[in-house]
């Protein structure tokens, strides 16, 4: 049958996936079209777990689904037809694009800011080079537009989270008794942070599992086929891929995680990966929750007695305050920010970050956990894994591809500050005001790897000491001068020099050994 004359083309790319978002506004069945496209360029732009492809994929032909269902005009392309279209080359988002401008003529092409900087230049030149008009409109998914976010940033001499997080709550009004915040206080990270001591963690219900459809089912067949050389594991897939099935972990959460959400969010434990973390920023980043609906359940969870103010402003810190921050900062510091090193670190990373082939327990359990769930908690992932690569001196932007790579919640506008700000300090500071640096004691304090470890997190020389503590005594021996008048890390420098030449010298001699063969350690 032929197709009617387009008017608009409304490009969706897979992280956009809100039929009603800013870029549907004065969408007009008869006249407009949404364009989809599956290709294999976005699954091996890095090369992603096989749990964020299958997500994605899976995602997306929901979303087509409600399109459909609500009338509109769909040209949804498949990793089969896109890849027929391609050839030899993987398919691109700008190959797809280009075909539909041809095919359709549209009078516009729509889309909405994309979450990757360098995707959005592409898509533009694509319409450009075809000669149609295109529209980039802002996401309004998000609490705090760039513009709004560039405003608060303007003639600061820097950018602090806790200063744009309180400016947020006052002007959503969220937590707040008037002008005050409620419980006058804004952070309650005193009551925070506890460890599970040696008796180990409370029971804590098993998240909801999602039980894959006939969509999901022939989506996790295709990936097992045709991308079996990607990292991870399919069988344990359950993520959410209907805003249905993220209301249900929306609900979830917040009847069974969110009441020790706070009192344990830095704390880690073998074979438990969910713990009383939330697991909803998949569904938020792809746009199946809102995150309006998020902090708002949050709060009334509060307003209801049913969590207590420490968990509650901790979890709301997070979505309303360190995500919408992040985000402001990528757009901000975008296109440079990928390219930051401020410390210069050169060092591959271990091939041990893919395989969790390695005596140090906590890597082994962080690495294995990924490879089966795509997901680590955000204590493993800044001070396991982060932690780790810092003090080796990893070249930051192989961190930040693991990262992209690993994590089913992996956006760039994400991963890129909090990989290469907040966990490697390779933006000098503009996320985060230090580097985050700590020996194996502070991981045994937090966890029970270290029970179950060949290494000794006391000790920083000689066969048996951990690995972190030789490399963080070691790193501030390497940036002693960076760091010796820092507000912030003068004191650990101090205690640095608080050790003799012998010490120093041992455990300098074994970091070299540890460098040398990363496949022994
Ligand atoms: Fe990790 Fe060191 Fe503890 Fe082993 S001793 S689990 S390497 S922190």
């Amino acid at each position: 049958m032929p197709q009617p004359p387009t008017r608009h083309l409304v490009l969706v790319l897979g992280d956009q996936l809100d039929p009603e978002s800013a870029a549907f506004d004065g969408f007009d069945d008869d006249r407009d079209a949404v364009l989809m496209a599956e290709v294999e360029g976005e699954a091996r732009f890095v090369p992603s777990h096989k749990q964020r492809v299958a997500m994605f994929l899976a995602a997306m032909r929901h979303c087509r689904e409600e399109h459909e269902g609500r009338g509109r005009r769909v040209r949804y392309r498949t990793l089969e037809e896109t890849a027929e279209a391609a050839g030899d080359e993987p398919a691109t988002l700008a190959g797809e694009l280009a075909l539909a401008l041809e095919e359709l003529a549209p009078e516009k092409l729509i889309l909405l800011q994309p979450g990757r900087h360098g995707l959005e230049t592409a898509l533009v030149e694509v319409a450009e080079e075809a000669g149609v008009p295109v529209e980039v409109r802002p996401d309004r998914h998000f609490l705090c537009s760039t513009e709004e976010f560039d405003g608060w940033a303007e003639g600061r001499k820097s950018l602090l989270m806790e200063t744009f997080y309180r400016w947020q709550r006052k002007r959503l009004d969220v937590l707040m008794d008037g002008d005050d915040p409620v419980g006058d206080r804004w952070n309650f990270d005193k009551e925070n942070r506890e460890s599970f001591g040696k008796e180990g963690p409370p029971e804590a219900k098993e998240p909801v599992h999602h039980r894959p459809d006939d969509i999901t089912r022939e989506v996790l067949t295709l990936v097992a086929e045709r991308f079996p050389d990607l990292p991870g594991d399919l069988e344990s897939f359950d993520w959410p891929v209907t805003r249905e099935e993220a209301r249900r972990d929306l609900d979830d959460f917040i009847e069974h995680r969110l009441p020790l959400f706070g009192t344990y969010q830095d704390a880690m434990w073998t074979g438990r990966p969910w713990l009383f973390h939330a697991r909803l920023s998949t569904a938020l980043n792809l746009k199946l929750l809102d995150p309006r609906d998020v902090v708002r359940r949050a709060e009334e969870a509060y307003d209801v007695g049913h969590a207590r103010l420490n968990d509650v402003e901790g979890f709301i810190r997070q979505v309303l305050g360190w995500r919408e921050f992040i985000r402001g900062v990528y757009y901000r510091e975008m296109p440079g920010y990928m390219d930051r090193n401020s410390l210069d670190a050169e060092a591959d990373l271990p091939e041990f970050f893919w395989s969790g082939d390695t005596g140090m327990a906590c890597v082994a359990e962080v690495v294995g956990q990924l490879r089966r769930h795509a997901y680590a908690h955000h204590i493993q992932r800044l001070m396991v894994t982060g932690l780790f690569a810092l003090l080796w001196g990893a070249e930051p932007r192989q961190v930040h591809d693991w990262y992209m790579a690993m994590y089913a919640d992996s956006v760039e506008w994400v991963t890129a500050p909090n990989t290469l700000g907040m966990s490697q300090h390779a933006d000098g500071g503009v996320v985060g005001t230090k580097p985050y640096v700590a020996s194996g004691k502070y991981v045994d304090r937090m966890s029970d790897y270290c029970a179950g470890c060949r290494y000794d997190p006391a000790r920083a020389s000689g066969e048996d000491a951990c690995p972190f503590t030789t490399l963080y005594w070691d790193f501030l021996h390497r940036h002693r001068e960076r760091f010796e008048n820092h507000p912030r890390m003068a004191l650990q420098v101090r205690n640095l020099d608080r050790k003799d030449h012998g010490e120093i010298s041992a455990l300098r001699r074994r970091a070299e050994e540890l460098r040398r063969d990363p496949a022994a350690i």
